[in-house]
């Protein structure tokens, strides 16, 4: 069985030190490590922004995308090739603002991948401007006066459009977030896990600090259920999208996989998979 380190691949991450993205990319070897996975059974797509670097520092297949298709990518993935694990990842601005439109409709789709979102609330590849993840007020290069469009909120969002795992953690709460991860490999159907991940070098007001002081973990609430969708949705609004934890999980919505025509077939052997065109057609 693999280790975590076998999930390493000898590419060094050219993220600023200190940026949030590390962890997170520790928390998925480890967590791809914990449920048993083996590198080949893995594939982690990204789209663009520095968290989008992400696919290539992790020994499994991996592909570096285009900006806000991460998702409409990993559904090809796993639509192609069913056996394989599907980590989908970016960050608030390719997944919340260009993204936006897949991501709601992955939620409904409800097929079998993981969205891990490194959301820093700012663009930072591009050196900082605001993002829909940026609070009203926030002050960068694009809204010098601060911004004026209210703050997007990714957890209501997916609630509303059915998902069937919501999730939030904070890359500095490594045991938390890998227990997160494992939990969305685990999950039949759609996961969504929106990590706050620090850009120390561009926002300066969503620091590690900020984040401490206003996280509000939900293992300070053991009577919660995550399987209650109304609680849920109260618990993101009373903590302004704050809450870090399994927020939500509904494990009996069918995934995509177990209700499409043709998915409940057996899996394609080596052999099927060089048949020709015509024979994929006539299938
Ligand atoms: Fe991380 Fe920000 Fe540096 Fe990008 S610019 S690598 S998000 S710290």
């Amino acid at each position: 069985m693999a280790t975590f380190k076998e999930f390493r691949n000898n590419v060094k991450p050219n993220w600023c030190p200190g940026c949030g993205d590390f962890s997170v990319q520790a928390a998925i070897q480890r967590a791809a490590a914990n449920v048993g996975l083996e590198p080949e059974q893995l594939a982690v797509i990204s789209g663009i922004g520095c968290s989008g670097r992400i696919s290539g520092y992790i020994n499994a297949y991996g592909l570096h995308g285009i900006h806000g298709r991460s998702l409409p990518i990993a559904q090809g993935v796993k639509l192609a090739n069913r056996e394989l694990t599907v980590i989908a990842s970016g960050g608030d601005g390719d997944g919340f603002a260009i993204g936006m439109g897949h991501t709601v409709h992955a939620i409904r789709r409800n097929l079998d991948v993981t969205y891990i979102v490194m959301d820093n609330q700012i663009y930072g590849l591009t050196k900082g401007q605001t993002s829909p993840r940026s609070a009203e007020g926030f002050k960068t290069k694009s809204t010098p006066e601060g911004s004026i469009e209210s703050t997007l909120s990714p957890l209501e969002i997916a609630l509303s459009a059915g998902a069937t795992f919501v999730a939030q953690s904070f890359s500095s709460d490594l045991k938390q977030l890998t227990a997160l991860i494992e939990a969305g490999l685990n999950h039949k159907g759609f996961s969504l896990i929106n990590v706050f991940s620090p850009c120390v070098t561009f926002n300066k007001v969503n620091t590690y600090d900020w984040f401490k002081e206003n996280i509000v973990n939900l293992e300070q609430f053991p009577d919660y259920d995550p399987s209650n969708r109304i609680a849920a949705m109260t618990k993101i609004m009373e903590t302004n999208g704050m809450v870090t934890g399994l927020i939500y999980q509904n494990k009996e919505r069918k995934s995509y996989e177990d209700l499409a025509v043709g998915f409940k077939q057996e899996a394609l052997s080596k052999q099927d998979l060089k048949l020709s065109r015509q024979d994929f057609d006539k299938l």
